[in-house]
């Protein structure tokens, strides 16, 4: 993900036009000096320089040179757009004064998106909308969580969808499309080369066809050699209509492929049956899909591949809180079991196909209490929907009260960890541990409480693919509350417990941060014991004292020190999940985004 390098800047204003700008000043009082900065709308990652003098308007272009330094024209480089200013705010050096005042920002007023911000953003939702058929909350939830394993996936496809792009066609075809019908300068189509993988840009100066070839480096980027590198051919493309970047001239219309433009992409018009966590065959998904735009077989599987991640999609789908006995197979393997009962591997038949669920299975013996627990934990379930929350398909009432939830065959995190220690990454660990993150952010939303999230109740669907499960203990809070008191202590998890919750008995979304973080250093411990051989009590002295756990080995810095956020001893200044959440994911995105791009090699000559 690349976060504007203005972002920070309270007077960066992002894509906003010249009489925007000027307005902005105009409100802010025209004091000389006055200034604001904005993003250019002509060339990419530059900025512009908006200053007041003598109640006059000047605009500075700020151009982004090749070496990645920051130069207004004639002036001296900086390495980043802060640094210029800073050093403009001391040295007019050219400018008609310093810069002495900040326009600022109102905090209502949002950094407005750049025209490839945006169309970044747009193609992502539209190859998530298409490619899974997801909508709405999930489709958001599939963009955050898996924001950089899906820019790298379009990046090998955005291109397919573009009435510039023709496929593979020879040079020749390529020439014999140009100059059909008239020929502008700029007129361009791009094409694969023979040599897989790699494509050339044919394009109309001067009544003459002119091919290059794009560049392809190790870390995946396009570009012209020597130009600025991008993530998709298709960002690539966007950038030549505005800069030459070597070329003869900037790219003007597209030779429109008039098969691909004929060729609308089929849109599937129901879930496809698919069993939890199973990988299609190669050339599965596109085929169900999108013939036009095959996704990569030989990634991992994400989340939106497993049919867990938005079953009720469909309306008619299984959502119902009575089941009939008929409609459900319960089988023989158990998954787990607890004081309660056990779990049970077992089917649901319902209308669209059947179902690999998982089901709580009553004791038939156990008497009205427990039974009572278990409704309670059911109508919490009920109420919640997220991808990252094992959702409750309904209770059966037969021979024994059977509560059906969709199936993580992949089981506790814990356990998955521990015995798979050599294949998964720490960056995997991010991943799930980000998911865990989402699903408590909307508990906390909703105003519930987990009050047992540890390790053993995050269950995986896959490897990549986490949902939280167990809402035995959990409690929705009335709309004025932000706590839940027990009554009386019962048997807690005390090595999970913030000290607000064993020493007063409140528990709220914040206790359950805290229980985040123990969680997390589970993770991170690959399945380890937190707390070792202690005993509770041992535990509740130990951080008193102002003690915490260590760093795994291996955990990344970052990592650790949000877990030690998370067991803040005051409730009152431990960060909520909006705030862990946004953590997770900046960590995330930083450490999934591709290595930086090589060395430049060579200038643009036009290919034979
Ligand atoms: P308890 O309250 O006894 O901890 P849980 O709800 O955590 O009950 O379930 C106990 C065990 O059953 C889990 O650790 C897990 O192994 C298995 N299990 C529970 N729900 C599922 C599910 N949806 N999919 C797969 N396994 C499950
Ligand atoms: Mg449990």
């Amino acid at each position: 993900m690349s976060v504007d390098p203005a972002a920070e800047l309270p007077f960066f204003y992002g894509s906003i036009s010249r009489s925007d700008a000027e307005e902005q000043l105009k409100l802010a009082g025209m004091a000389d000096g006055l200034f604001l900065l904005r993003q250019c709308l002509r060339n990419l990652g530059g900025y512009v320089l908006s200053i007041v003098w003598n109640l006059e308007f000047h605009h500075y272009p700020i151009e982004k040179q090749l070496n990645a330094t920051f130069c207004i024209t004639g002036g001296k480089p900086h390495c980043g757009p802060a640094e210029l200013c800073e050093f403009y705010s001391k040295d007019p050096d050219g400018l008609v004064c310093t810069l002495r005042k900040p326009c600022l920002r109102s905090p209502d007023t949002p950094i407005r998106a750049g025209v490839f911000d945006s169309l970044r953003q747009n193609m992502l939702r539209e190859y998530v909308k298409q490619t899974w058929n997801l909508e709405g909350d999930a489709m958001e939830q599939a963009i955050i969580s898996q924001a950089p394993q899906l820019e790298r996936l379009i990046a090998t496809t955005a291109h397919e969808k573009m009435p510039w792009y023709h496929s593979k066609i020879t040079r020749q075809e390529g020439e014999r499309r140009l100059y059909s019908g008239a020929q502008p300068d700029g007129k361009f189509l791009v094409r694969d080369r023979e040599v897989s993988g790699t494509f050339a840009l044919s394009m109309m100066y001067g009544k003459t066809v002119y091919h290059y070839q794009i560049l392809h480096d190790k870390s995946g980027k396009y570009s012209m050699p020597e130009g600025t590198k991008f993530d998709t051919v298709w960002q690539l493309v966007e950038y030549l209509k505005m800069k030459p970047d070597g070329l003869v001239t900037v790219l003007g219309e597209a030779c429109v492929n008039s098969k691909a433009a004929a060729q609308t992409p089929v849109v599937p018009s129901g879930r496809r049956p698919r069993a939890n966590g199973y990988t299609p065959p190669p050339g599965a998904i596109a085929s169900a899909s999108k013939p036009a735009n095959p996704v990569p077989t030989d990634r991992e599987v994400l989340p939106m591949d497993c049919t867990g991640f938005n079953p009720y999609h469909n309306p008619n789908d299984v959502k119902r809180f009575n089941i009939q006995r008929t409609q459900l197979l319960v089988d023989e393997v158990e998954l787990g079991s607890g004081n309660f009962g056990c779990v049970r591997k077992g089917v649901l038949k319902t209308d669209s196909g059947q179902i690999d669920v998982a089901i709580k299975v009553l004791k038939s013996e156990n008497e009205k209490l427990v039974k009572e627990e278990m409704m309670r934990e059911a109508e919490i379930m009920h109420q919640l929907s997220n991808p990252f929350i094992v959702r409750m398909l309904g209770l059966c009432n037969a021979e024994s009260l059977m509560l059906v939830m969709e199936m993580a065959s992949a089981g506790p995190l814990n356990k998955f960890l521990s015995s798979k220690k050599d294949t998964v990454s720490v960056e995997n660990i991010v991943n799930l541990m980000h998911q865990v993150s989402m699903g408590m952010k909307y508990l906390e939303e909703r105003n519930f409480v987990h009050r047992d999230l540890a390790a053993r109740n995050v269950l995986l669907v896959n490897q990549q693919f986490a949902k939280i499960s167990d809402f035995g203990l959990s409690k929705a809070l009335g709309a004025d509350d932000n706590y839940y008191r027990a009554r009386t202590a019962g048997k807690w998890p005390l090595k999970w417990y913030a000290p607000e919750c064993i020493t007063h008995r409140k528990f709220s979304s914040k206790s359950d941060v805290w229980s985040f973080g123990i969680t997390m250093w589970e993770a991170f411990s690959f399945g380890g014991k937190p707390y070792k051989k202690m005993k509770g009590p041992d535990v509740t002295r130990f951080i008193e004292t102002g003690n915490r756990m260590e760093c795994p080995s291996g955990c990344p810095d970052r990592m650790y020190a949000l877990m030690k956020e998370c067991w803040t001893f005051k409730h009152e200044e431990r960060p909520d999940f909006k705030k862990v959440e946004e953590s997770m994911r900046t960590y995330h995105y930083s450490i999934s985004s591709k290595a930086q791009p090589e060395g430049n090699a060579g200038a643009a000559e036009p290919i034979e």
